[in-house]
């Protein structure tokens, strides 16, 4: 696999196009290579099978340039933060050797396995680096340029801190992006997701005084 400039992680399947969809097709579009890493298959979900959803975040990935994986960890709505979690994902970072890693936000009003996740995640960069540790012997230690988190919803958007903003008013990004947000079918059922991320990527872009941004 190439190595990544970005290695995303989600909790479920669909919270990476929600979440951050338009910068992961801003950067495939520039050509650097993004990877996904989805740590459920949603089976907690009130719509859609575990298949349907494997399916449906495949078929997102694809129609954003992204690569994807699903590892097991403890199950949709059961996470845990446990070191071998931290251990496991750290042994990923260390294969893939990505420069910028994406999470969820550490905010606790949100979906628990978000910001249980985020943590993981967070944790996970530093014991990627540590040459001591016998789990992560396989490969050789690393260290990220940077650790980036993305906000799934509002409330998952840390009060107070200075968010960064990219921009994502092409109309070819927004494209990409709704197509992938569109691709997660089984969950377009209850409320209209897609139309509130993109309504709020145009607050966010109006606040920075450009036609469309989402914060990451
Ligand atoms: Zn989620």
């Amino acid at each position: 696999m190439t190595t990544p400039s970005l290695l995303v992680f989600g909790a479920h399947p669909d919270d990476i196009e929600f979440g951050c969809g338009g910068i992961i097709a801003r950067e495939t579009k520039a050509g650097r290579a993004v990877h996904f890493v989805i740590c459920s298959r949603g089976e907690a979900g009130t719509h859609g099978t575990p298949k349907q959803r494997v399916a449906e975040a495949k078929k997102a990935a694809a129609i954003l340039g992204a690569t994807i994986e699903f590892i097991e960890l403890d199950g949709d709505a059961h996470l845990e933060i446990r070191s071998a979690h931290a251990l496991k994902i750290a042994a990923i970072i260390r294969r893939l050797r990505p420069g910028i890693v994406l999470a969820p936000t550490l905010e606790h009003n949100q979906h628990p396995d978000h910001w249980r996740l985020g943590q993981l995640v967070r944790d996970a960069t530093r014991l990627a680096r540590y040459g001591g540790l016998r789990e992560l012997k396989k490969f050789p230690s690393h260290k990220i340029t940077h650790l980036f988190f993305y906000a799934v919803t509002p409330d998952a958007e840390p009060a107070g801190a200075q968010p960064v903003l990219i921009d994502i008013s092409p109309l070819e990004i927004v494209k990409t992006w709704t197509a992938a947000m569109e691709a997660h079918a089984s969950q377009m059922k209850t409320s209209n997701y897609l139309e509130f991320q993109l309504a709020r990527a145009k607050v966010a872009g109006m606040r920075a005084l450009c036609s469309s941004a989402i914060s990451q």
